[in-house]
């Protein structure tokens, strides 16, 4: 199955989110055959990295966005944050500070973006300001309606700088999440992550829904694609996203560098080295 074009938005397309399945098994016949298919794919991918690392002429961005408890932290732990962290670092965003706030919404995000040879994660990311900011009423529409082409002409100049962004959305059900919530209550190592916030922002599902379709019809381009991934089972969620990734750094075709150094005259050097501990 290719993931790419199962779960990306075509430029322009109206999605709606309530008629997309949140629980596809897809090719899958159990969790098991998942679990095998997303371990094969990190292998993959932590090659792909390693020569994207070396090569050193491209990048990899990773947008993460979801309703609380659809797994972003997991799908970090069990599948992003299997590459080597020489060249790979996550950034969380959270509310702006007030430093952050006394400058444009991207100032903070365009400091995490990734240099040559690198990935970056973000969990949440300039989204939010489309989003939360919309939907909470933060900022008027008057200056939240006017950042989706800012947010177009950014992405795309990232890309032409060689950074290749995917943005991906973990698509949950309300009642899965519901019941994420009560795992979370039932779990004492899990309260540090109760929240009442979740709440409030869970009362507002359909006003985010609204928002987030409104996002992928207008930033899902081909330099800066989003996905939506059905999430509702953990496993499905991670072997997709696994296969993305792992897809498109294939696609960005990394190549390790020809050696610069006579290899000859190392092996001489190698040689004489070697002659000299046997004597
Ligand atoms: P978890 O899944 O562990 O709860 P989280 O990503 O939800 O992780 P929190 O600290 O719970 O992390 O929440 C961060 C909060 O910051 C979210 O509610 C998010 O909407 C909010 N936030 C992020 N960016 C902005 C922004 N630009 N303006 C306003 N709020 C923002
Ligand atoms: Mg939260």
């Amino acid at each position: 199955m290719n993931f790419v074009k199962e779960h990306r938005v075509k430029p322009g397309e109206k999605l709606k989110l309530k008629s997309l399945d949140t629980k596809t098994k897809g090719p899958f016949e159990d969790k098991e055959a998942a679990k095998q298919h997303t371990a094969k794919m990190v292998r993959q991918i932590q090659d792909l990295q390693y020569k994207m690392f070396v090569e050193d002429k491209q990048s990899l961005l990773v947008v993460l966005q979801a309703p609380d408890a659809a797994g972003k932290d997991g799908l970090i732990r069990k599948v992003l944050g299997q590459m080597n962290p020489q060249g790979c670092r996550t950034y969380p965003f959270k509310v702006p500070s007030k430093k952050e706030l006394g400058h444009d919404f991207l100032w903070r995000i365009h400091k995490c973006t990734p240099e040559k040879g690198m990935v970056s994660i973000f969990n949440r990311s300039h989204y939010e300001d489309v989003l939360v900011v919309r939907v909470e009423d933060i900022v008027p529409k008057s200056v939240w309606s006017k950042r989706f082409e800012v947010i177009n002409h950014f992405e795309q100049g990232l890309a032409l700088a060689g950074t290749t962004i995917l943005k991906i959305y973990l698509h949950i059900s309300p009642e899965e999440q519901l019941e994420r919530f009560k795992k979370r209550y039932d779990n004492p190592e899990k309260h540090w992550k109760l929240n009442p916030g979740d709440y409030t922002a869970r009362s507002k599902w359909d006003a985010y829904r609204e928002a987030y379709q409104e996002a992928f019809e207008r930033c899902s381009t081909d330099a800066a694609p989003w996905f939506v991934i059905p999430a509702d089972h953990k496993w499905y969620r991670d072997a997709s996203v696994a296969s993305i990734v792992a897809q498109t750094l294939s696609e960005m075709n990394p190549q390790m560098p020809k050696p610069d150094v006579d290899l000859a005259e190392i092996k001489a050097l190698y040689e004489a080295e070697l002659a000299k501990q046997q004597t």
